[in-house]
């Protein structure tokens, strides 16, 4: 029995490390890296090592890049339910100067074609569920599907709402028990949903009450944590799901670590907080948020995404 469901994208992952990011018309060089990534198969990764029985949900094209997912899935324990596409698997080109800024291409690919069906078709998956995690790479209908169906089978809906982008209906966040953006995709969801704008580098230093209204009008059901980077987290709950918390809403300070690489981090928290949700429900959510924190800085320390995702036991190694 798996307690993370992660419905999600795969891609491989074209990555080509250059002085400069390529202006229009230019032909540079730069040092290039190929593996497995897109959210979803991070989050899936995260985890499955953060301790959690993981199934990953995802569509792959019949080729090299859907063959190569299965083998990383594998040595991660991941049980892999991928519906085969017509279409080639999703990649993606990133390139990363000097600075670490990037920019990234998608192809969806097979990920497009991620139907709500595949993720309803096995009613076994769900059985013993206790959350389910999806992010916004794959088809709204998918998601939609799978948040659905967290709900029926009694599990956690945690949507993660990336990329900032990617459309959102009220619709799709009304089935979602917990929302985990950043902060550029919370001043997105801010802009489109309630109508209120603010910009994503003045979100972690708005004052509590003020954030905390604001996820109020985002997600009155439920709860809304807001990953700020090297700050940490915000957290705000709605006054009927507190999650063994005493407080509505609250900050939890980042882990000081010597981050070198923060790619990921943001899949490094979600698949660790879904791992610790499931893992111990009754626990007060606080304790959740602090350790998707540790997980997520830990990733911060090594190169790459997926690669980078450390296991629970370096995690309570370095923090306790
Ligand atoms: P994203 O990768 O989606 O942009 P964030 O930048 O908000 O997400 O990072 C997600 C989480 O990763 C943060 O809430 C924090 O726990 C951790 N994190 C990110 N950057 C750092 C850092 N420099 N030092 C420590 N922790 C970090």
């Amino acid at each position: 029995m798996n307690s993370v469901i992660v419905v999600g994208s795969f891609n491989v992952d074209h990555v080509w490390r250059c002085a400069d990011l390529p202006a229009v018309g230019a032909t540079i060089a730069g040092q290039y890296a190929t593996g497995p990534g897109g959210k979803g198969f991070n989050q899936a990764v995260a985890a499955a090592r953060a301790g959690a029985r993981t199934a990953f949900v995802c569509a792959l094209g019949d080729d090299a890049g859907g063959r190569l997912a299965r083998e990383p899935a594998a040595a991660d324990g991941i049980d892999l339910r991928a519906e085969a596409s017509g279409q080639p698997t999703g990649t993606a080109g990133i390139y990363v100067d000097a600075r670490g800024r990037n920019t990234i291409v998608i192809g969806a690919g097979a990920n497009g074609t991620l139907g709500a069906a595949h993720v309803t078709a096995a009613p076994e998956l769900l059985r013993g569920a206790r959350v389910v995690l999806a992010q916004l790479e794959s088809p709204p209908a998918a998601v939609e599907a799978a948040l659905a169906a967290a709900r029926e089978a009694g599990a956690t809906a945690m949507l993660n709402p990336a990329p900032a982008n990617a459309p959102t209906s009220a619709g799709l966040l009304r089935l979602a028990d917990i929302v985990t953006p950043n902060e550029t995709e919370f001043a997105a969801l801010l802009s489109r949903h309630v109508g209120e704008r603010v910009e994503p580098e003045a979100v972690a230093a708005l004052d509590g009450a003020s954030l905390h209204a604001a996820c109020r009008k985002l997600l009155p059901h439920g709860t809304v944590v807001v990953t700020l980077g090297a700050v940490g987290a915000f957290v705000s709950h709605a006054e009927e799901d507190l999650r063994g918390d005493a407080q509505t809403y609250y900050r939890v300070a980042a882990e000081s670590v010597s981050a070198s690489d923060t790619t990921g981090a943001g899949d490094a928290f979600n698949g660790a907080l879904a791992a610790a949700l499931a893992r111990a429900p009754e626990q007060p959510f606080a304790t959740h948020v602090r350790y998707a924190n540790r997980f997520a800085a830990l990733s911060t320390e090594r190169p790459g995404a997926a690669p980078a995702m450390p296991r629970h036991d370096e995690v309570m190694a370095r923090f306790g």
